[in-house]
């Protein structure tokens, strides 16, 4: 094996044991690691993307926000740039949920194009999860103010993948959602 495929194997496995006891919000209870390797494949055989440090912080991106994975381990085990962009999409977990949704908005303009990138992978994902089906417990309003509140944080995120910002936008489109 390649050094590359080395570090992804290294990641995608950290990324699983790390979420190994953790659902998402399906009827079905998916394993969430399927999620953060979704978003990994929607970057690199949709995207285009190769660059190695953008898919394994796509493999690892929700490991701040939900595991208890500190920043320090994964500059130690994975550098500093990866550790990097994961914190740049990691939500400060203290705050409200209504001001973290606010600050993701603010904030998607200036983070660097690994980041962004990420974060356009992952709103894609997320929107074509609700498409196949509705989370437990959500409103088809709920459903819909997502939508809203996505288009919101991906035009602060354009001019980065023009074929990722291309399929959010037929999605947000479907919805009658302008981006
Ligand atoms: P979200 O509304 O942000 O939940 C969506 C997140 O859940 C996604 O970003 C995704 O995050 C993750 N996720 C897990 N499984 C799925 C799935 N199958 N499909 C799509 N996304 C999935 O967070 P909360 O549930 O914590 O709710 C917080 C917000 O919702 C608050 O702003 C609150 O005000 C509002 N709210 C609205 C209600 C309403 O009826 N309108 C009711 C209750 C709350 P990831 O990429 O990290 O996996
Ligand atoms: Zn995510």
């Amino acid at each position: 094996m390649n050094s590359d495929a080395v570090l992804l194997v290294e990641t995608v496995d950290f990324a699983a044991r790390k979420h190994r006891k953790q659902r998402r919000k399906d009827e079905e209870g998916t394993p969430y690691i399927n999620h953060p390797i979704g978003v990994a494949r929607i970057l690199s055989h949709e995207g285009g993307v190769t660059d190695i440090e953008t898919l394994q912080a796509a493999l690892l991106h929700d490991t701040l926000e939900d595991t208890d994975t500190k920043p320090e381990e994964l500059e130690t085990k994975f550098g500093a740039i990866v550790a990097r962009i994961v914190r740049e999409v990691t939500d400060d977990k203290s705050l409200p949920k209504q001001e973290r949704k606010r600050l993701q908005v603010e904030h998607a303009p200036h983070c660097s194009r690994q980041a962004k990138l990420v974060k356009l992978a992952d709103k894609l994902y997320n929107l074509r999860d609700l498409n196949r089906c509705t989370p437990v417990g959500w409103t088809a309003e709920r459903v819909q103010q997502y939508f809203v509140w996505a288009s919101e944080v991906v035009k602060g995120l354009k001019g980065t993948n023009s074929t990722l910002e291309d399929k959010l936008e037929e999605l947000f489109k479907q919805r009658g959602v302008q981006l």
